[in-house]
């Protein structure tokens, strides 16, 4: 995936993002599950200075099972999640694959927190675990 544009539902954030997919996965945490409202965020990493984001995002902080710190970045007029980070990988924007103009491309290699699942989520067992 190269050249990528999204957003949030409402439009008031948007972003162009550029260069190489670091991580593209399915994170089936609970704190995943809250902030998407489902089963699991289907998200893909790519270095912050690769993306331009236009508008307000907001942040919530909350502290992940290994301790560091994670913010989910979202939308104040829609509530949109549209990022995550955390301070573990400082270089890196998890987005949201639904705030793609074209979610299509995406190309999921990676489960984490498969663990957590909810029982009536799919895992696709071609999916390797996370490095973690
Ligand atoms: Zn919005
Ligand atoms: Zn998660």
């Amino acid at each position: 995936m190269n050249k990528q544009s999204g957003g949030c539902a409402c439009g008031a954030v948007r972003y162009e993002a550029s260069g190489k997919t670091e991580f593209a996965f399915h994170c089936h945490c609970r704190k995943c599950q809250r902030i998407t409202g489902s089963g699991h965020a289907s998200a893909f990493a790519l270095h912050r200075d690769d993306i331009e984001l236009t508008g307000e995002v907001r942040e919530f902080e909350q502290m992940a099972d290994n301790g560091a710190a994670t913010y989910s970045g979202f939308c104040p007029k829609c509530g949109s999640p549209i990022f995550s980070r955390t301070v573990r990988f400082p270089d890196r924007l998890y987005l949201h694959v639904a705030t793609l103009d074209d979610p299509s491309r995406f190309e999921p290699k990676f489960v984490v927190y498969e663990q957590a699942a909810q029982p009536w989520d799919y895992i696709d067992p071609a999916l390797q675990a996370a490095p973690r």
